[in-house]
């Protein structure tokens, strides 16, 4: 078939077919464990399913503008001054589908094919693939001194002339790790001085741990207003468990917002208004669901830690924040792909393997369902992993034999 290289090009998001897997084999009834979910389970703000209902209770649920509605262009402006120390106007602001949408309509927004984005590695799995939508070139850069934690000198040796892209995602996705405001100062100093775009990916920004507080990149911006060539891309997904939402949104210069609106309006129009409702109910919401979610993934992340210490030759690094631990299992299989097959197919526990983050030999797993999942799933691995586990697991009534070494 005569597909276009461009389609070619891209892989399916390997965590959505997680998800379906997961959905398959629950359907058939198996004991599967998703360690590998994306998504905090808590429940949904009132005031966004109060606002939802409220307008499609008036029968009249209509297009709505290409860029987002005005009601929650107000209550963006709102977060920008609360987090970002910023007065912006709504022509500073895009609502899109998704903080996904959100970042690739700034990619397309921004690059030529053949031109360059860097980003971090191990890196968030959509990153490489939106680049490559627009016939981009993905450029990961992973940290020369083996941490999670790169620093300006790992992003300023991939630098060309092609780059016209940075993307800096902190807290990450999929090592949890919070990068210094000494690094988010220097990228920021550096992109104003080379003229490179820089997209700050904050959808995690306040489930951070230990009293962190989020980094305010603009704080080290001199370029203000229409020179600056730093965008913010935030959303509800993560913060507010409100990934079926499908609401996010970009802050920037007004040209770029506007080409993006452009953009975004020719693909898929304006986000749902019943949607985006449900944002501003949220974001204007009360806000203590924000503060319990990040306690219940504090707490969380500490047993995921606790058992995988105890995990003899597994190697992890503390998460500073997310919902992900980025664990190194290369002691028990160097194919990350293998070893998450493996484990689905014998313990039937789902992880994502790092190789689709960029790093081999690792497995990301997820903090951000129960607290029994977690147990119950290291637990899982640890007894189909380890040779000296006993001959047999029982899962519910289900004995589980090994017939492997
Ligand atoms: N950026 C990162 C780093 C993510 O992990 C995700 C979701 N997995 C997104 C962006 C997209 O979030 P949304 O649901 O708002 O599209």
């Amino acid at each position: 078939m005569s597909l276009s290289l461009i389609a070619k090009s891209i892989k399916p998001s390997p965590t959505l077919a997680l998800n379906e897997k997961f959905a398959i084999l629950k359907e058939k009834g198996d004991p599967v464990i998703h360690l590998g979910g994306g998504e905090p389970k808590t429940r949904v703000p009132m005031e966004a399913i109060m606002a939802t209902v409220a307008h499609v209770n008036t029968g009249e649920v209509r297009y709505a503008p290409a860029d987002g509605i005005p009601a929650l262009k107000q209550a963006i402006i709102r977060y920008t001054e609360e987090f970002y120390d910023r007065k912006v106007t709504p022509q500073h602001i895009i609502a899109s589908s998704g903080a996904k949408q959100a970042l690739m309509v700034a990619l397309q927004a921004i690059l030529n094919p053949q031109e360059e984005v860097i980003f971090p590695a191990p890196y968030w799995v959509s990153y490489p693939d939106m680049a490559r939508l627009i016939g981009a070139i993905p450029v990961p850069a992973l940290p020369e001194d083996g941490t999670f934690y790169p620093r300006l000198k790992d992003i300023e040796d991939r630098v060309g002339s092609y780059t016209k892209a940075i993307i800096i995602n902190s807290p990450n996705n999929p090592t949890g790790a919070m990068y210094s405001e000494e690094f988010i100062s220097d990228v920021v100093q550096f992109c104003e001085k080379k003229d490179i775009w820089l997209i700050m990916d904050d959808i995690y920004h306040r489930l951070i741990f230990e009293g962190r507080k989020p980094i305010n990149p603009l704080k080290y911006a001199k370029k203000q207003d229409e020179n600056s060539k730093l965008i913010i891309v935030n959303g509800v997904s993560k913060q507010y468990a409100m990934t079926g939402f499908r609401i996010g949104w970009a802050v920037g210069n007004k040209k770029v917002i506007a080409a993006m609106s452009n953009i975004q309006g020719h693909q898929t129009s304006g986000p749902s208004v019943l949607l985006q409702k449900a944002a501003v109910g949220a974001l204007n919401g009360i806000q203590s669901s924000v503060e319990a979610l990040r306690i219940t993934l504090e707490n969380n992340r500490n047993v995921m830690i606790a058992l995988l210490n105890s995990f003899e030759g597994v190697k992890v690094t503390k998460p500073d924040g997310t919902f992900y631990c980025f664990a190194d299992f290369s002691v028990y299989n160097k194919s990350s792909n293998a070893l998450s097959a493996f484990l689905i197919d014998k313990v039937q526990v789902l992880t994502v393997p790092g190789v689709e983050f960029g790093l081999e030999g690792y497995l990301r797993l997820s903090y951000c369902g129960s607290i029994k999942d977690i147990q119950d799933g290291i637990e899982r691995m640890k007894w189909a992993l380890d040779p000296n586990s006993p001959n047999e697991l029982y899962i519910g009534d289900r004995k589980l034999v090994r017939d492997w070494s």
